[in-house]
């Protein structure tokens, strides 16, 4: 038998413990799934905005994944912290797959991060998503009136859609209470969106960037004029030379420039050849706006700054330019790509491949693509780890790996605990008259958790 840990439940893990569980060439594989959180599904629970209720429905099939008999979910198990190391752990298991994303976001390196009302996308998300390890206060909406969002990736068309959206869709979302209750009572009534780059040079897909145009009571504007400065806009032959994606983003924002959406109750701008300088500060320490530098077209695909400067109101600002990987304790990082360093999946060390030790997901090839693109970069880890088989297999275990990390403190949530958070969600939900409803901290979940033990 071949044991195996994953570490991480998001959707990389899942499809990496799959494919090593459904393959036939080295039979009797066993997987556990390891999780800091007693929930699983990452960033499908804890990414996924709780509007888009078709992609966070994967986790239906991840569950069914979860639920194969040789595979079992081990959540609240922090790996690398104070009581369980990488070396313990790969001492429990024939190898270990990193699958634990890229958790950090990126900062912008201009003067005025430090403003109150200035936060990461990310922050944002996990607030809203109901994140343990974010506080419901996090977050107070009442007296911003204008929010302005970096970037132009789809974590920003997320966090501008969250910000605009009315109670009324909130609510029948999984979206924990507090947070509801801070968006329902949110003073926002306009948001930019800004980008450094051109329309064309957008990263947001077309299907999420049209979304913008279909909520209730928002008008989206663009200004022509600044659509036209894309050289990709005027120019059919260079339009013609662009992907797919971003002649169908050109087509939508033309649609958008084109129409006069005035008297909606809130309102999204999207912004181009704008890059951010500073973080204006207002009274009490809190932002007031953000300075711009007006771009151009640097005829490469980059831009150059123009000396021409503009001011954007905002009482919020999220930063949304990416996120980014996390060095592991006892795991090698290269800072310069914040990957860990990797041959097909084989953890490198000193640039020699590390007996047992894979990654898969973000933390392999950075924070880029959709959910589905985990599929295929799992893939080529666990058939890495396969072809290694017969040499790690070799090595003896200790009996079952759950009873050392009981013995090592760790008080592990297995299946049943998360059956138990997910009811005790659905129970909270029906008392709040919403369907089910995220547990949004420590206790709680922990709490729900124990409810499968019995007690006495
Ligand atoms: P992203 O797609 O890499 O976009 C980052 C954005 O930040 C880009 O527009 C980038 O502009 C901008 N940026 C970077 N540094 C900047 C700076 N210093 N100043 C101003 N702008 C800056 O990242 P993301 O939006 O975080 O998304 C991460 C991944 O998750 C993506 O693959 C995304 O598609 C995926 N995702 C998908 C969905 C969905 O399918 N619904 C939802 C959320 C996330 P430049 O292009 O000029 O560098």
């Amino acid at each position: 038998m071949l044991r195996v840990a994953v570490v991480g439940s998001g959707p990389s893990g899942v499809y990496a413990a799959q494919t090593l569980v459904q393959q036939r060439e080295v039979p009797g594989v066993r997987v556990d799934v390891l999780d800091r959180l007693p929930a699983p599904y990452g960033l499908v629970r804890y990414g996924v905005a709780p509007d888009h209720e078709k992609i966070k429905s994967l986790q239906g099939s991840l569950r069914t994944v979860l639920e194969d008999e040789r595979i079992r979910f081990l959540g609240h198990v922090e790996v690398g912290g104070p009581l369980l190391s990488t070396g313990r752990l790969l001492e429990l298991y024939h190898a270990v797959v990193y699958c634990v994303g890229a958790a950090r976001d990126r900062l912008l390196g201009i003067p005025g991060e430090e403003l109150a009302g200035v936060h990461s996308a990310t922050e944002f998300v996990a607030w809203y998503s109901g994140h343990p390890d974010t506080a419901a206060e996090a977050f107070d909406l009442a007296g911003v009136g204008s929010a302005v969002v970096i970037g132009a990736g789809n974590v920003a068309v997320d966090v501008t859609r969250m910000l605009a959206r009315g109670e009324p869709e909130l609510a029948p979302t999984d979206m924990p209470q507090p947070a509801l209750g801070v968006l329902a009572g949110s003073g926002v009534r306009s948001v930019a969106m800004v980008a450094r780059r051109g329309p064309s040079q957008g990263k947001f897909t077309t299907k999420e960037l049209r979304e913008l145009g279909t909520l209730p009571g928002v008008g989206v504007r663009v200004d022509p004029a600044e659509l036209a400065l894309d050289p990709a806009y005027a120019d059919p032959g260079a339009a013609a030379a662009l992907p797919a994606v971003a002649r169908r983003n050109l087509e939508v924002l033309r649609g958008w420039a084109e129409q006069d959406p005035d008297g909606t109750p809130r309102a999204i701008t999207l912004r181009f050849y704008l890059r951010p300088v500073e973080l204006l500060g207002g009274p009490g320490g809190r932002v007031s706006g953000v300075r711009f530098e007006r771009t151009a077209p640097d005829g490469r695909g980059g831009v150059t700054g123009t000396g021409e400067y503009e001011d954007v109101e905002a009482q919020l600002v999220l930063r949304s330019v990416g996120y980014q990987g996390v060095p592991l304790p006892g795991l090698p990082f290269d800072p310069a790509t914040a990957t860990v360093p990797h041959a097909a999946g084989r953890v490198l060390r000193g640039g020699r491949v590390s007996v047992g030790e894979y990654v898969a997901g973000w933390i392999k090839r950075g924070p880029t693509g959709v959910i589905g693109t985990n599929r295929p970069c799992a893939k080529e880890t666990a058939s890495s780890l396969l072809q290694d088989a017969g040499a790690l297999a070799r090595r003896e275990l200790p009996d079952d790996p759950l009873d050392a990390l009981r013995a090592a403190g760790l008080e592990p949530v297995e299946w049943p605990g998360w059956l138990a958070i997910e009811t005790a969600e659905a129970a909270l939900g029906r008392s709040l008259g919403r369907g089910s409803v995220k547990i949004p901290d420590w206790t709680g979940l922990l709490t729900a958790a124990a409810a499968d033990r019995p007690t006495g």
